[in-house]
């Protein structure tokens, strides 16, 4: 059986929160919490498929929480219901105009809140299922360059509210084109997937992310490793590529072999991930003409680490 999807009932009422719940309880995993606070921290960590905001709480109310939760990456693409006693059409159109999906007015009726919480998870399924295939790389299975660029956005926002290291990371695959004229471009393709599911299974904890960034280049990013860490483990990855010990023409080594380019930071308001992508970028240049099958990192000190 498939998991329920997630419900996050936002509501300081808890007698209407309890009724809520009682309408939703067998279709979905519901959870209730009763401040606008709790509630940007739940939408923030759960996995929620919709929200569903009282607009009048004592404190931060749902107008100012919807704001908020807009504004989130990470939160800014689950759908919220607003439901609330303010009948009075400029609200409504308030709340609209804010990114709620809908606007439900009170007293309701238990039929058409749950009628419309089922279409606009249906639509939000759909909407992921469509993200996800347009998020994969094709060819070797492993996160694309636009997964990427949506998912580095979010962690980077993270890391820089919780003050964590930071390591981006560049690799590109040695002497590539030889390859495709040596050994022709189907068995080159069958490298970046050898090599892609290589990496991706020695980057597997939920802290690292691993993509194909176009051609025969990789990105990588891991939270919360000092620059020594990093450093070793990506060494370790170059190496486990080499001993794949698919054979090559180039000079580099008998085998197939990656270089890799990596930086580490604790970052900051005024930094960007960008800026990390274009540093790993040289340091992956530096290790191509230190002679490839190496990685070069530069440390949260800016002291260059190299293998060799
Ligand atoms: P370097 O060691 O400096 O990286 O040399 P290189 O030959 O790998 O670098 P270059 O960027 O000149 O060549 C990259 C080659 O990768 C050229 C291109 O034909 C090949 N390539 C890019 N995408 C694909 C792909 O999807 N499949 C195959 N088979 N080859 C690809
Ligand atoms: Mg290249
Ligand atoms: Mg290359």
């Amino acid at each position: 059986m498939e998991p329920k999807e997630k419900v996050l009932i936002v509501d300081d009422s808890l007698v209407q929160a309890a009724q809520l719940r009682s309408i939703l309880d067998e279709e979905y995993e519901v959870t209730i919490v009763n401040t606008a606070e709790e509630g940007l921290s739940q939408a923030c960590s759960g996995d929620y498929s919709l929200l569903l905001l009282d607009v009048i709480m004592p404190g931060t109310d749902g107008f100012a929480l919807l704001k908020q939760l807009q504004e989130e990456a990470i939160t800014k693409h689950i759908p919220v219901i607003l439901i609330t006693s303010l009948a009075a059409i400029e609200h409504e159109q308030r709340g609209l105009t804010l990114g709620a999906v809908d606007y439900i007015v009170k007293p309701f009726h238990p039929l058409i809140v749950k009628a419309r919480v089922n279409t606009h998870i249906k639509l939000y399924q759909y909407r992921k299922q469509v993200e996800a295939q347009s998020m994969t790389d094709q060819l070797t299975g492993v996160p694309n360059r636009r997964r990427h660029d949506r998912y580095s956005a979010i962690k980077w926002q993270e890391a820089t509210r919780l003050q964590v290291p930071f390591s981006v990371c560049m690799f590109d695959i040695d002497k590539f084109k030889m390859y495709n004229d040596t050994f022709g471009h189907p068995a080159g393709d069958k490298v970046i997937t050898s090599v892609a599911k290589t990496v991706a299974a020695n980057l597997r904890r939920s802290t690292d992310f691993f993509a194909r960034y176009g051609g025969e280049e990789f990105v990588a990013f891991m939270v919360g490793d000092p620059s020594e860490k990093a450093f070793r483990h990506l060494s370790y990855i170059r190496k486990t590529v080499e001993d794949l010990h698919i054979p090559h023409s180039a000079e580099v080594s008998p085998w197939v072999t990656i270089s890799i380019g990596g930086i580490t930071v604790f970052p900051r308001p005024d930094s960007s991930y960008e800026e990390c992508l274009k540093i790993a970028d040289a340091m992956l240049y530096d290790a191509k003409k230190l002679g490839r099958n190496q990685v070069v990192w530069l440390d949260e000190n800016k002291k260059q680490l190299r293998e060799y």
